[in-house]
């Protein structure tokens, strides 16, 4: 699973990067919204983690820019802000998951994990139904399918269901 974490501030930026390769992810850390926009645009990513105040370009143009641009991977908002306002303008320029800071590290894994299992079975038309760890049963079609998240055929396992 490969992150990438937009954040201009020093100390969250490196601590988040180091947490979340404790966790067992692979990130990649940038501190402008230029040079995040260009590796959201040329590298494959399972999410980004994206502070919506940023030097050079601000977060939400950079989500409206890979949006355009047909990036599909979960985006979570990261801000200081914590208003309605943004919280709906992050949301209508495609962010995934809203978090405001302060906020403890064991909910932004958490969700994390949560955004990075909902997208290939919402891509594929179906729902999760029981969670067990990796192991997932999903429904869709009127039918019942296994589904291990992350796996790399996951999108195949549920296209044969
Ligand atoms: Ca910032």
């Amino acid at each position: 699973m490969r992150i990438l974490i937009v954040e201009d501030e020093p100390t969250l930026g490196k601590q988040l990067k180091s947490t979340l390769e404790q966790t067992g992810y692979a990130v990649d850390l940038s501190t402008d919204g230029e040079d995040g926009h260009f590796m959201g645009s040329t590298e494959d990513y399972d999410a980004v983690i994206l502070d919506l105040g940023l030097p050079e370009i601000d977060g939400l143009t950079v989500l409206g820019m890979w949006r355009r641009e047909g990036r599909t991977f979960p985006v979570l908002v990261l801000t200081a802000r914590d208003s309605w306002s943004d919280k709906v303008a992050g949301l209508d320029a495609g962010a995934d998951d809203y978090l405001a800071k302060p906020f403890q590290t064991e909910e932004l894994i958490a969700r994390l994990r949560a955004l990075i299992r909902r997208v290939p079975v919402e891509r594929s038309g179906y729902r999760v139904v029981r969670y067990e760890g990796r192991y997932h049963t999903v429904r869709g079609g009127g039918r019942t399918a296994p589904y291990i998240v992350g796996s790399e055929d996951s999108e195949d396992v549920l296209g044969r269901a």
